[in-house]
């Protein structure tokens, strides 16, 4: 064994599932459970709970509770204590403070309208920022946002899916709001500091965030913080075409009594094939093998239709 060998052989796993609590869980939701519990338990892992509770308009009360609950039921065994999202805005403003000092951040008064009026172009992620209030934020609204300013560089990463993935920020991005006018800290920032003060290593989750994740990696490096590896998981899509999700209504809820069936059928959907005998296998005896089988390497890096 050489002394890279060695040197991953030491650092273990310890990946996460983040949902929102904004409904029940569905058949997308439970492919990103599944997805980031067996990769890190595959290896001998860790596997941590965060609840991305950041914005609450859009937690529905009890919704958190209902899925924790759920996922014992399926067999889900987590590690360590839950993080809170909504018990962490002391946290995130220390860190927009230090980005502060390091002169990365600045003031942002403009509104939606102007933004949209001056925006070079408009990018996956919406109108790109053109970078206004760099200078200074006019006038004097008290109103503002904090935005951090991007480096105009590719950033590149290989997702462990996906393969390799390149965005330049400047120009399909612009500067990123870390904090909004109304208050509340942006999902960019809040993420990437759960994410390091919990020592994650793994970040699994759907392939929607593809594109998010190149704005947290520069958060990252503007944190100085050794990355994470990424795995996109595909996305599910209903009848539709739209992605699975609470908003399409009941289609693909997942309960405790179809709960083997989803599981399986989830299972499929990454890629693994498990055996026939296990066909009227627990939801628990599926995932144990699910945890001395799952092959990363199978998970096919393409956006599927699912019919329920
Ligand atoms: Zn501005």
């Amino acid at each position: 064994m050489n002394q890279q060998q060695q040197n991953q052989t030491v650092v273990p796993v310890i990946g996460r599932f983040a949902p929102s609590p904004t409904g029940p869980l569905h058949f997308g939701t439970l492919l990103a459970a599944l997805g980031s519990y067996l990769l890190a338990k595959c290896s001998g892992g860790r596997w941590l709970l965060r609840i991305e509770d950041l914005d609450p308009p859009r937690v529905v009360p009890g919704a958190a509770e209902t899925m924790l609950r759920l996922l014992e039921q399926l067999g889900f065994e987590w590690d360590g204590e839950i993080v809170y999202q909504s018990q962490r805005y002391a946290r995130y403003q220390q860190i927009l403070g230090q980005l502060d000092q390091d002169g990365r951040v600045f003031d942002c008064s403009c509104t939606r309208r102007e933004i949209l009026a001056s925006a070079p172009h408009s990018g996956e992620e919406g109108p790109v920022y053109p970078g206004t209030c760099r200078g200074g934020a006019r006038g004097k609204r008290s109103e503002r946002a904090i935005r951090l300013r991007v480096a105009d560089e590719d950033i590149s990463y290989r997702d462990g899916v996906f393969g390799l993935q390149k965005q330049n920020l400047a120009e399909e991005v612009g500067d990123f709001i870390l904090h909004r006018v109304d208050g509340l800290f942006a999902y960019q920032l809040a993420v990437v500091v759960d994410d390091i003060d919990t020592g994650i290593t793994q970040v699994v989750r759907g392939a929607d965030l593809l594109s998010s994740t190149p704005r947290q990696i520069y958060l990252y490096q503007c944190l100085k913080v050794a990355l994470p590896e990424y795995f996109h998981l595909p996305l599910a899509f209903g009848d539709n075409g739209k992605k699975l999700s609470k908003r399409n209504g009941d289609i693909g809820l997942v309960t405790v009594e179809n709960g083997s069936a989803m599981v399986w059928r989830a299972l499929e959907f990454l890629g693994q094939s498990p055996p026939e005998e296990l066909f009227h296998a627990t939801p628990g005896e599926l995932l144990c093998w699910g945890r001395n089988n799952f092959q990363a390497a199978t998970i096919p890096a393409e956006n599927r239709q699912v019919r329920f």
